[in-house]
């Protein structure tokens, strides 16, 4: 094992590393000895020298080192990173009972901080978010390759993240063919394709399977409990992942609103994929903030209302912006909510916490002038886990209520 390096940390910044938190932040360290590249391995030291872990450094970024492994003996080789993949790869087999999109590696919850890799099918698509990780590219590809027996990977490293990393945004084939220009997957019976070069994040939003399905199950639950079909509104429905799932379920009619033409186009051939009736569905694109305005106007209702917008919180600086911005679309959403309907509200702002989610959806009931139910917490699917000493890995939560 090749060690460039060390950083060695001022007095007392030891404390989060004991905990087993991955991140070292670049304010934590006294010094860096010997000169180490960019994603290079190195040891964290204590103020005193203690050897406390093993991780990569990030020169460019506040997070400056990220950790590998708190066990001194561990050899931090091709070898190593191909038992972290397999691994992660291993306690994902499972969910291929019930779909073929799966997460396969969640970055700090996997021990690989940084990586993202998704299975679309036989299709897998990678994410490198730090210095650490693209510093192991081919590693790591090999060892996806081979824990997968999948023979194409595309490259989607094109988020903000890598950027803070000081890296240059990389996409395109990394390992075998091109992809096709959609991927057919499916989930719990629906079928659904992805465009893994153009879609968001690498193509769908695979996190949330277990919501999807659920929107599926409420709305079958409304039509034995009305004994007519429930009218569902998606906003933010992106490639209509809940309006396709819902209607599996029985929804109709279906108002589905993006702001997207290009993703409400995929949408229409998501709802033929699944064989649904065109005449069920009504596609809007629209600003959904301005949308809800005038649904209202028009005097529509809604037995069910999933709310699943983008990311309104970009850092802890945006948090009164975006909570203003939540409540908004909250409170439009619950005017447009029948007596016994169902609202699956979400944020997947990481600086927005589920306590304060709850707090900002409750001023929004309150100003409403509705009574609600909190039925569930939801969040992100088991592929998609929250590492216990890495809390700020926590993103996406949703509230399911009911309006009484
Ligand atoms: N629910 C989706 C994912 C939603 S992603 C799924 O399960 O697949 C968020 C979506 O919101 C994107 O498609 C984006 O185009 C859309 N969007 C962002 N801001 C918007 C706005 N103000 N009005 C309407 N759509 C918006």
């Amino acid at each position: 094992m090749k060690v460039d390096g060390e950083l060695v940390l001022k007095p007392g910044k030891e404390r989060s590393l004991a905990r087993r938190h991955p991140w070292v932040y670049a304010t934590a360290v006294a010094r860096v000895a010997g000169r180490p590249a960019a994603g290079a391995t190195v040891a964290v030291r204590a103020a005193d020298g203690t050897w406390l872990a093993w991780a990569a450094y990030s020169p460019a970024s506040s997070i400056r080192a990220r950790c590998w492994s708190f066990i001194e003996s561990d050899p931090i080789d091709a070898d190593w990173f191909a038992a972290r993949v397999g691994a992660a790869v291993a306690r994902r087999t499972t969910l291929f009972d019930a779909t073929n999109a799966v997460r396969l590696v969640f970055g700090e919850a996997d021990g690989l901080p940084g990586l993202i890799a998704d299975r679309y099918a036989d299709q897998l698509v990678v994410q490198f978010q730090a210095a650490g990780v693209e510093a192991q590219r081919d590693v790591l590809l090999d060892a996806l390759v081979s824990a997968t027996a999948c023979a194409n990977v595309y490259e989607r490293s094109d988020s903000a993240t890598r950027q803070r990393e000081g890296l240059a945004p990389s996409t395109g084939v990394v390992r075998g063919a091109e992809p096709p220009d959609l991927v057919e997957v499916h989930e719990y019976g629906v079928r659904y394709f992805v465009d893994v070069r153009r879609g968001h994040k690498t193509g769908f939003y695979i996190d949330q399977r277990d919501n999807r399905r659920l929107a599926g199950e409420l709305a079958a639950q409304l039509a034995r409990a009305h004994g007519r079909t429930p009218a569902l509104l998606n906003c933010f429905c992106y490639t209509g992942g809940f309006s396709v799932a819902a209607a599996r379920g029985g929804a109709s009619p279906v108002l589905s609103i993006d702001s997207s033409a290009d993703a409400l186009a995929l949408a229409r051939r998501n709802w033929a994929l699944n064989g649904l009736d065109p005449a069920a569905a009504e596609w809007r694109a629209a600003d959904v903030f301005d949308a809800l305005r005038a649904l209202r106007e028009e005097g529509r209702r809604f037995d069910l209302i999933v709310l699943d917008p983008p990311k309104f919180a970009a850092s802890h600086h945006h948090v009164e912006r975006a909570a203003r911005a939540y409540k908004d679309i909250n409170l439009s959403a619950l005017r447009l909510l029948a007596p016994g309907g169902r609202l699956l509200t979400f944020s997947c702002s990481g600086a927005i916490d589920v306590d304060l989610f709850q707090k900002i959806v409750a001023g929004a009931v309150i100003d409403a002038r509705v009574d609600c139910q909190l039925l569930a917490r939801l969040a992100a699917g088991t592929d998609h886990p929250l590492l216990m000493t890495h809390p700020e890995g926590e993103y996406l939560k949703g509230l399911l209520l009911t309006r009484i």
